[in-house]
């Protein structure tokens, strides 16, 4: 069998990771090795519909194949250090992602839904000043294989395999890291996560959450068409540039020309607008009504989230009131507002607060890096 390793992941082991690979990826990769496509389709329901990651098990294809399969390739899956539940039902998991580094998750159950809330990157390059992921600084990317396997371990936790009972419906990329920033890894995984031979989610149940890096914006409307969630937080530049620095690079007019598109046309139009309630810092009513102007034209929902702290942050959260007044002026103006629950509080696994261990490296964000960090 000719065996072609041109867009694999080559890791550690000499061996190509076969998490890395989408549908296509896989069913090309079993043309290239001289079988034929639809093994691809096979091996996707054993992984992602059976929970079934040894060659051995998988049944319906032959041990020659299985044989091979075991000597080339390997389906490596990140590990569950540690898990911790909060009164709420929220649950926290610390992944290990390699010897040096790991990653946080959160699993947040609800009535009507389940939500994974997943890492893209090893830490963050982008340095919100109220986000203490960002205070951990950045090491890589993470691969595909260690996205989707954040979702796949988190499921064969929650015991979706045995029962086929779905547990988590939604999927937020609001964990650690710039998710457009890692934006190839984050479209394969999409494709694994809203294909039907993969976990098969409705793409408005998978949302990117992004602090504004605008070309991967456009890029994520014909790639992907996935939610969108914002992290604006300001609604002028000068404050948006101290706190959501990327601002700098990807202004506020351009950023909301860029939603606005990205809304055109499609089902599920509207944008999510994260505005985190910093006290004194972007809550008065002032702020509320420039952010209503911000969102003219805009089908756009918004997310009040009360500030989350961490050890070493001089912000504080917005008190009730502050919050409830300035809900109030955007509900006036007929935009969808809600403030965000702040779920797994007595475990530090609300929004903002998820850290991990990362060696991080002098790397910072650079403009027009879209997909290549
Ligand atoms: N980098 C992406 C996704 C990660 S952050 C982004 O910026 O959207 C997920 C959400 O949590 C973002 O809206 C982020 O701004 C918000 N957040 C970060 N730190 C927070 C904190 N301490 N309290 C509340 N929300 C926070």
């Amino acid at each position: 069998m000719r065996f072609v390793r041109e867009h694999a992941n080559i890791n550690m082991t000499g061996k190509i990771n076969l998490l890395d690979y989408d549908l296509n990826a896989l069913g090309s990769y079993f043309n290239e090795i001289g079988d034929k496509s639809f093994r691809a389709q096979q091996v996707a329901k054993w992984i992602y519909h059976h929970g079934v990651v040894d060659y051995k098990l998988m049944t319906n294809l032959s041990k020659t194949l299985r044989r091979y399969l075991a000597e080339n390739t390997i389906i490596k899956l990140p590990e569950i250090i540690t898990e911790q539940r909060s009164e709420d039902g929220t649950r926290k998991w610390l992944v290990r992602i390699d010897d040096k580094n790991s990653v946080e998750m959160v699993f947040i159950p609800e009535d009507d839904r389940g939500t994974l809330c997943i890492s893209s990157q090893i830490g963050c390059p982008l340095d919100c000043k109220f986000c203490s992921t960002a205070q951990q600084g950045f090491n890589r990317n993470l691969s595909t294989a260690e996205i989707i396997g954040q979702i796949w371990i988190a499921n064969k936790t929650l015991g979706y395999f045995e029962s086929g009972k779905r547990i988590i419906t939604n999927i937020v990329f609001m964990g650690m890291g710039e998710p457009l920033l890692n934006y190839d890894n984050v479209l394969k995984t999409i494709h694994l996560l809203t294909d039907d031979l993969g976990f098969g989610l409705a793409r408005r149940r998978v949302t990117v959450s992004t602090s504004g890096i605008i070309p991967g914006i456009d890029r994520l409307k014909d790639d992907a068409n996935v939610s969108l969630a914002i992290s604006l937080h300001a609604s002028d530049n000068a404050l948006r540039d101290s706190i959501v620095p990327i601002n700098r690079s990807y202004p506020l007019a351009d950023l909301l020309a860029a939603c606005r598109r990205y809304s055109t046309g499609r089902a599920y139009a509207t944008v999510t607008i994260e505005y985190v309630m910093l006290n004194g810092v972007n809550d008065s009513a002032d702020d509320a009504h420039s952010l209503v102007k911000c969102l003219q034209g805009l089908s756009a929902k918004v997310n009040l989230i009360p500030f989350n702290k961490f050890p070493g942050t001089n912000y504080t959260c917005s008190n009730r009131t502050t919050i409830n007044a300035f809900r109030d002026i955007l509900i006036k103006a007929g935009i969808v507002t809600i403030t965000r629950k702040t779920r797994g509080d007595d475990i530090d696994a609300a929004c903002g607060q998820l850290v991990g261990k990362v060696m991080a490296r002098a790397i910072r964000y650079q403009k027009n890096q879209v997909g290549q960090m």
